[in-house]
């Protein structure tokens, strides 16, 4: 039998995320973000339970973004952060993939393509985030030279706010900035959204919203529960209890001897660790759940294995099933006691543990 590790993923709730997001919006468009993996999801299976249900798909990686086209999928594919280089142009024509222009030579790429289909392009302004995208200024100029070129389809305007999530900071530093440039260009279809700015801000959500974390059940701000956003959890990690010690007091748990008994304690050991994405800062008292009983974790999290105290759960045992994340115990609120955010902890559960699905995906 293989350890007793399963990320098991349920895209019932994943769907009902993305209806969540749908009804909050008046008429834009939503792009599930399936980047990464679809943030460790598995991205065919993600994809598959969205088609003919989210009006288009967005990542980072052109090779998935081409294995999605093979597979059957048939709505809008935008790459993110564009191309890399002018041969990925081709694919994108090949694959009918939408892209992201966000610095000149990108454009002097795209001025390279004289034959095939025509591309839409994302014209990704920098607002203030400092991250990709074109100058404001330079808005006008590259418009000039994308409409100037014979390949291009449409071009949209987008961008990325840098606080959304953030009550106090909100994207009060960003918005005037691309507010202004829609004025500016009224008859362009824009793009700006993630998932924070899908639920706090719907003067954000123009033609194309682009939210990922909210479809995966995880709340994007620290002061608001996923379940309050009315998010479904669809990552379950689940485990076993593989040992049990009986400690008496002043008896240490684990590596460094970080955690001391206090009193007479049954400590359960658990068939996960670091290397299956576990945040080795997980501190002792983090949340854990074991025959449905809440319980803490004790001790440091080591390679493959981590500690919980179980003493208040008499009829726990070798073999008793434990949840580190999901329904019962929120991954945002591991996150906040690892000094973490959601995100990290999806996209960081390793090859090893073995991914279940509620519907089974053959392709
Ligand atoms: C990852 C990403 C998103 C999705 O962000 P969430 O906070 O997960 O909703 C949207 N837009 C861009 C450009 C991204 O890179």
């Amino acid at each position: 039998m293989p350890r007793p590790l399963i990320a098991h993923i349920d895209l019932q709730a994943l769907q009902h995320n993305y209806a969540q997001v749908k009804s909050r919006l008046t008429s834009a468009n939503a792009f599930a973000v399936i980047k990464a993996n679809a943030y460790g999801h598995g991205i065919y299976e993600v994809a598959h339970a969205l088609k003919n249900k989210a009006a288009g798909f967005a990542l980072v990686e052109i090779e998935y973004a081409c294995e999605l086209r093979e597979r059957g999928i048939t709505e809008p594919i935008l790459l993110l952060a564009g191309v890399f280089d002018t041969a990925d142009l081709l694919l994108c024509q090949q694959y009918d993939l939408m892209i992201t222009v966000h610095h000149h030579e990108q454009v002097n790429w795209l001025s390279q393509l004289t034959c095939g289909p025509k591309l839409t392009v994302f014209l990704k302004v920098n607002s203030g985030m400092n991250r990709l995208g074109i100058k404001p200024t330079d808005v006008p100029y590259f418009l000039e030279r994308l409409a100037a070129l014979p390949r291009i389809k449409e071009t949209l305007l987008m961008t990325h706010f840098a606080t959304a999530d953030e009550k106090d900071k909100g994207i009060t530093a960003q918005w005037p900035i691309f507010e202004g440039l829609m004025q500016a260009y009224p008859h362009l279809s824009v793009c700006a959204a993630n998932s924070a700015a899908v639920f706090a801000y719907p003067e954000t959500h123009g033609q194309w919203v682009r939210p990922g974390v909210v479809l995966y059940g995880s709340s994007p701000f620290e002061d608001m529960s996923a379940e309050i956003l009315g998010l479904k959890p669809v990552m379950s990690l689940q485990s076993e209890i593989i040992a049990i010690q009986d400690l008496i007091p002043g008896q240490v748990v684990g590596y460094g001897a970080h955690f001391t008994a206090d009193k007479k304690m049954r400590v359960g050991i658990v068939a996960c660790g670091y290397a299956d994405g576990y945040p080795r800062h997980a501190p002792s008292g983090t949340p854990v759940c074991v025959e449905e009983v809440n319980c803490g974790l004790v001790g440091r999290v080591s390679m493959d294995m981590l500690c919980v105290d179980i003493s208040h759960i008499p009829r726990a045992r070798v073999g008793s099933q434990v949840q580190l994340w999901g329904n019962r115990v929120s991954i945002d609120t591991v996150a906040q006691f690892a000094g973490t955010i959601g995100y990290e902890l999806m996209c960081a559960i390793n090859p090893r543990v073995k991914r279940t699905y509620s519907v089974k995906y053959t392709h």
